[in-house]
């Protein structure tokens, strides 16, 4: 019986969330994740992942995948700290603290395990961590499981984080913020933030989730395209966007790498990342670091998209990066843009709280240095079209 009354819950709840026009469904894809796509049976240019070079359907991935199934199997058996500790997650943790240019690196399974393991495992009650407001929902919820009080600060306001430090003393002082917001698609100044903490004693963590692989010298991230990764005491990557695979890493010194093996709870809690894998990835970083065309073929396809959405009067950020929202405000309009633009076979996501702040719904545009130049002027006529539609239904209602 119990079950019957904890349905009705759920679909109470359920129905409350579609009230407020915050609902999310799953659809379907078929075949690769890739620029074009079928997309519940349609064929769409897919405007809205994170597969900055294309590599989730490189065929190089594919072939590295098999063969590290074939040499290690498919799974990992257990946690690394239990019997799991395969020859492949070291090659891959040097390889990436080689190409990061730090001392160690630790895998995680994914950038929400990252997070949520290393901002409890270092910052302690009594401590601070001073939190950007736009930061990603798993450096927010890094920031609940820690006992650390959390002082948000604006967005990149590097005045408003000067005075919250200086009104907040502890003990040990932590700051989390992303290099290349996840939303917006902004950089904030890193050289003149890492300043900041270093002025005032505090250690800074940077997740370069949407920065690693596309830019930066060998697509390292932002922290190196600014000259201060060595600023952060610990900088985050995840392979599941440029990378076009899964799993995260933590890299820094081989001191926080010891720590986080013995207090990072997501990661002796849970089974390390298989085989096939960390070759996928090995081979992904081979791809990224002699990269630098796909990374200019990228740059070129932003410049392309901005220049059309331009053209036809649509707001493009001045320097856009490869994320490019377009504000709506109210979840309802912002969802039916949605819908018009996948009728006009454009897939790009409407992204609605709690991922962003309430009236600053939008469509978030993704870039990738697999799109056809064709394919996004396309896209941007598509957009101004739904657009142009969206504020015809509004004059007359
Ligand atoms: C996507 C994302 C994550 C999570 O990474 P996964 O590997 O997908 O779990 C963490 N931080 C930021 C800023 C992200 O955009």
């Amino acid at each position: 019986m119990s079950r019957i009354s904890a349905n009705a819950w759920f679909r109470d709840q359920c129905d409350a969330i579609r009230a407020a026009g915050l609902e999310r469904r799953l659809r379907r894809v078929a075949g690769a994740h890739a620029a074009v796509m079928s997309l519940d049976g349609q064929r769409v240019i897919n405007l809205c992942g994170n597969d900055y070079l294309g590599l989730a359907s490189h065929p190089r991935l594919a072939e590295a995948m098999i063969s590290g199934a074939r040499e290690s199997g498919s799974g990992s058996g257990s946690s690394r700290l239990i019997a799991g500790n395969n020859r492949l997650h070291e090659i891959l943790e040097q390889s990436l603290a080689e190409w990061q240019q730090e001392d160690a690196c630790l895998l995680f399974n994914s950038g929400y395990h990252a997070n949520t393991g290393i901002l409890p495992a270092l910052a302690r009650e009594g401590h601070v961590i001073f939190s950007d407001e736009l930061n990603h929902a798993s450096l927010v919820d890094g920031c609940r499981l820690s006992r650390a009080r959390t002082v948000v600060y604006r967005h990149g306001d590097l005045g408003d984080l000067e005075d919250r430090i200086k009104a907040n003393p502890a003990e040990v002082r932590w700051l989390a913020t992303e290099s290349l917001f996840s939303m917006d698609g902004d950089i904030p100044n890193l050289a003149a933030l890492a300043e900041l903490c270093v002025r005032h004693g505090v250690w800074p963590i940077v997740d370069e989730a949407h920065a690693v692989g596309a830019i930066g010298p060998e697509g390292q991230g932002a922290a190196a395209e600014a000259g201060v990764s060595g600023a952060f005491v610990a900088r985050v990557g995840t392979m599941g966007k440029a990378f076009g695979t899964f799993g995260s890493f933590v890299c820094g010194g081989a001191d926080l790498r010891a720590f986080l093996i013995n207090r990072a709870r997501t990661f002796i809690f849970t089974t390390g990342l298989p085989p096939p894998l960390m070759s996928a990835s090995l081979e992904a970083l081979r791809i990224i670091r002699s990269g630098e065309d796909l990374r200019q073929r990228l740059k070129r396809n932003i410049q392309c998209f901005a220049q059309a959405l331009r053209e036809h009067d649509l707001p493009a950020p001045e320097r856009p990066s490869h994320i490019i929202p377009l504000i709506v405000g109210d979840p309802g309009p912002t969802m039916e843009l949605c819908q018009q633009l996948l009728r006009r076979g454009v897939y790009a996501q409407g992204i609605r709280p709690p991922t962003v702040p309430a009236g600053k719904c939008r469509i978030r545009f993704s870039i990738s240095a697999s799109h056809g130049e064709e394919d996004l002027i396309f896209a941007a006529r598509q957009i101004t079209a739904a657009w142009r539609e969206k504020d015809g239904v509004r004059a007359f209602s």
